[in-house]
């Protein structure tokens, strides 16, 4: 079946024209329908509507369109987030360094005393903490003062001491209750290469 394809250049839209196979009446159907089945309204004979092949390079260029639309977009939102994939980068860099640092601590080494193991000296460290339950504030002093040490890459802590006095609570919460404060410190050392 001879046909043309013609393009509506305000729409974009497509339109096939053609003839009926028995009568010869020139019709029109959108490309949408080429390969589907319709009749002639003059003769009543059943055809199949030409320009498959046309239908199908405008389904094949319109899907296109809409990859290259999609990549543009995707273009367009990582330049307008510049930072998300640094950003991620530097979270998954915490965590495994908050993961090293918990390591680190269950690791240590902590002693009222000296070591005998052959070690380099880092520094002095500290830590702090006020409860109102004596056994948490010591607790929580403790894990601050090994929180530093980690901090510090130490490998143990030597000379640990604590010092507590009772207190009167400030702020909101512990206002004139009794507290106890705790100081804790210790020197932060690191073992030698050659031990
Ligand atoms: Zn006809």
């Amino acid at each position: 079946m001879d046909y043309r394809v013609t393009r509506n250049v305000f729409t974009g839209s497509q339109t096939i024209h053609y003839a009926c196979p028995k009568c010869g009446t020139a019709l029109e159907s959108n490309l949408e329908d080429a390969g589907d089945d319709d009749t002639c309204p003059e003769c009543a004979t059943h055809f199949f509507v030409p320009g498959e092949r046309e239908l199908d390079e405008e389904l094949r260029q319109q899907e296109r369109k809409d990859r290259e639309a999609e990549q543009k977009r995707q273009v367009e939102q990582r330049k307008a987030q510049p930072g998300t994939e640094h950003a991620e980068r530097a979270t998954r860099e915490r965590q495994t360094a908050q993961q090293l640092r918990k390591r680190r601590i269950a690791q240590m080494i902590v002693s009222s005393g000296g070591i005998c193991q052959p070690h380099e000296t880092i520094g002095l460290v500290v830590g702090f903490a006020s409860s109102p339950n004596s056994e948490a504030a010591f607790k929580r002093a403790r894990e601050r003062l090994l929180e530093s040490a980690a901090a510090k890459q130490a490998d143990g802590l030597i000379h640990v001491q604590f010092q507590s006095q009772k207190s009167r609570g400030q702020g909101c919460v512990l206002r004139n209750s009794q507290v106890l404060e705790v100081f804790a410190w210790g020197t932060a050392v690191r073992w030698t290469q050659n031990d």
